[in-house]
């Protein structure tokens, strides 16, 4: 059977939902449905999941989290009625609001959209609904029980007679208490139940026909990615690729189950399928090129840094002492620089974090460089073929583009380049068309 998961837009109306009905109902293998908290209707709307955040940090700040709780309100009872429903949300409702006034983290808050999106959604097709924290379960320290998980989505999923609606985002901890993955985390919700019920395909539901090549902001209309591996899809989500959580292949490879991503709105177009191994079909040298802005290089240098043993053991020690996670390392002989995120370096003292680093190594000379924008050009088909590296940085030679750092892992799967953030939609473009242009 199929696992099918529908995201914020595919729940956002009751025409979305209609649509979510119809693809369920056009195929009986369509058995076990994920739902994310409904969505964005247009683009300055605001999504539930955002406003049940609001609803918690209005009760912090005021005691009370009527305001949020009234918008929250008329989204789902205006849904309900829509779709001719009788369901009656504002018992749901007020049952979410005296639960976020008891609780103490906004985790409890933040997973009602995707439980009231599965309320709607089981009285819509008729399904049983399985509460995901009967399910899915956390250990004391908060990380996700994968083998208890799994063993309880076998009891309670895999003989259900009928159809099954489970809310995605969220599961329970030990002492009962409710606890969310990370934003995006229903993706990961359906790669659970894909596992536990042994799923022939995770069929992840969305609002575009799948991976495209490159970011569409930044290149009118890239090609789409009609096949990926479970290796590249980490690769290029890592590296800003959007369209799903990348934690969601960790279950899903165990069994080596493929994800087939969708559209809710063009259900005909076959989409992106993203499998273990991609052996045996016809795949390009380069499947996608990703990147992220937002940077930041420490290059140092030293005299005969090559012969000091433990060198760069001891400025990783100073970056792990600061709980700092490093992107990649460069080195030459005498140079060793470390590329971190910006996001992982806020509220760090980069002075005292430089002087850490001269305490410990004594360098010639030490600078920080900020503005560093990361590309990723990912492929298994650059494996063994000539060429993908003069094709990449002759793209940027030709946009003028300066590299700063070059960086390609042992595997064949990525060359990645650091450019100046200023160079990053250029470079992009260039690539672009040096792989696919016609
Ligand atoms: N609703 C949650 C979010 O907005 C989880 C999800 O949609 O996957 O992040």
């Amino acid at each position: 059977m199929k696992v099918c998961k529908f995201g914020g837009t595919s729940m956002a109306t009751a025409q979305s939902i209609l649509n979510v009905k119809s693809i369920i109902e056009s195929d009986s293998e369509r058995k076990y449905v994920i739902v994310s908290a409904p969505g964005k209707r247009f683009s300055s709307d605001i999504k539930i999941t955002d406003m049940l955040y609001s609803a918690y940090q209005e009760k912090f700040e005021t005691g009370s989290c009527a305001n949020n709780i009234a918008l929250i309100r008329t989204r789902f009872v205006e849904l309900a009625k829509e779709l001719g429903l009788d369901i009656d949300m504002n018992k749901y409702v007020d049952e979410v609001e005296a639960g976020i006034l008891k609780s103490t983290s906004p985790d409890y808050a933040a997973s009602r959209g995707e439980y009231l999106s599965a309320v709607i959604m089981s009285a819509v097709l008729g399904f049983d609904m399985l509460d995901a924290g009967d399910v899915i379960k956390f250990k004391h320290d908060g990380t996700f029980d994968s083998e208890l998980t799994n063993d309880l989505v076998k009891k309670h999923a895999l003989n259900a007679k009928n159809g099954l609606v489970i809310p995605g985002f969220y599961g329970r901890m030990p002492d009962k208490t409710i606890k969310t993955f990370s934003r995006g985390g229903s993706d990961f919700t359906g790669a659970i139940i894909a596992r536990g019920v042994g799923a022939k395909v995770y069929e992840n539901w969305t609002d575009v026909n799948g991976f495209l090549v490159t970011d569409p902001r930044l290149v009118d209309k890239p090609k789409n990615i009609e096949v990926l591996s479970y290796e590249e899809l980490r690769e290029l989500s890592y590296m800003g690729a959007g369209v799903l959580h990348p934690d969601s292949i960790f279950p899903v490879q165990i069994d080596k189950i493929p994800i087939n991503i969708r559209n809710t709105f063009e259900p005909n177009h076959k989409g992106t399928m993203i499998m273990a191994s991609t052996k045996g079909y016809d795949i390009p040298k380069v499947t996608g090129i990703a990147g992220r802005k937002g940077n930041t290089t420490i290059s140092m240098k030293k005299a005969m840094m090559n012969a000091e043993i433990g060198f760069c053991r001891k400025v990783l020690s100073v970056l792990e002492r600061n709980g700092l996670s490093i992107e990649h390392v460069p080195t030459g002989i005498d140079t060793m620089s470390i590329v971190l995120s910006d996001a992982g370096l806020k509220g760090v003292d980069e002075n005292k974090l430089i002087d850490d680093i001269r305490g410990a190594v004594n360098p010639d000379h030490i600078e920080i460089t900020h503005s560093l924008a990361l590309i990723a050009v990912v492929g298994h088909g650059m494996a063994n073929s000539r060429g993908v590296a003069a094709t990449l940085f002759n793209a940027l030679y030709k946009a003028g583009v300066n590299v700063r750092m070059i960086d390609q892992g042992s595997s064949e799967l990525n060359i990645i380049v650091g450019v100046e953030e200023k160079d990053y939609n250029a470079s992009i473009k260039s690539i672009y068309n040096a792989f696919f242009g016609c």
